[in-house]
């Protein structure tokens, strides 16, 4: 687990306005931090420029005590937890939690023990035989939740993972999230533009408008002074 600390993060493309405008956000180890703002704002970039998939036009970002802002994504340790799930259909849930570990070339026995304990702390293990066609929503994003707890990443990081979903599911789901990352205590940012899920899941919200950083709070404070 870490911190992440953006310093300063500036992004330019090409000779616009910049897609975002020296923000600065101190994601604490374990923390929940939401990043919300409407369609533009620059929730996205910020997002791919922490996971490595963009690059930093100025500023430092730091994971832990490390800056990263040279590392390749692979280096960086992080979960992008993605929206479709990015599951295999035709691999066992066991099988698509165990993927990295298989990647990495784990032993079996390291692979078992791993995939075992995750699948616990997810409430999965009834489940280890099926394949992600036949499971929830709910599962499905459990299993991609799986997969980057056996990498022992250091942060989850979500890309409005529950936009296409309809009110209801939605609604369970935001509730599974939260309960789940205070369960694992792994440090999260998670990106949506919707209101709702701003206030209800996250410990503090960083409020962004056109690249600029307006408020980072609590939902409560934000509540009390909008
Ligand atoms: P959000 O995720 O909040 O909807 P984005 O981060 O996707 O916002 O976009 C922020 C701004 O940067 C927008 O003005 C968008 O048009 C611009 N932008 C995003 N990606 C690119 C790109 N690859 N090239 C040029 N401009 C981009
Ligand atoms: P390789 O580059 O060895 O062929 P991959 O393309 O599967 O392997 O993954 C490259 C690196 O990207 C992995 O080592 C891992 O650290 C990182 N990575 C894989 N999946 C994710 C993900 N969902 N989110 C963030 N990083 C990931």
């Amino acid at each position: 687990m870490a911190s992440i600390d953006m310093k300063n993060i500036v992004k330019q493309y090409g000779d616009g306005f910049p897609a975002v405008n020296d923000v600065s956000i101190d994601v604490r180890d374990g923390e929940f931090m939401i990043l919300v703002g409407p369609s533009g704002c620059g929730k996205s970039t910020l997002l791919r420029m922490i996971v490595g998939l963009e690059d930093i036009t100025s500023g430092d970002m730091m994971i832990g005590e490390r800056r990263v802002n040279d590392l390749a994504p692979r280096d960086r340790n992080l979960a992008m937890v993605f929206q479709n799930y990015a599951l295999y259909p035709h691999l066992t849930v066991y099988e698509n939690i165990a993927f990295p570990l298989r990647l990495a070339k784990a032993s079996d026995a390291e692979v078992d023990e791993k995939v075992r304990a995750a699948s616990k702390t997810l409430e999965l293990d009834e489940h280890l035989d099926r394949k992600p066609g036949n499971l929830s929503g709910g599962q499905r994003q459990r299993v991609a939740m799986g997969r980057a707890i056996v990498r022992e990443a250091d942060a989850f990081l979500f890309d409005e993972p529950l936009s296409n979903l309809d009110a209801k599911l939605r609604g369970q789901m935001r509730t599974e999230i939260s309960r789940l990352q205070k369960r694992l205590g792994i440090t999260t940012v998670y990106v949506t533009h919707d209101q709702t899920e701003a206030m209800t899941l996250g410990d503090r919200v960083a409020v962004l408008k056109r690249g600029i950083l307006q408020q980072l709070a609590t939902p409560r404070e934000l509540y009390e002074n909008p």
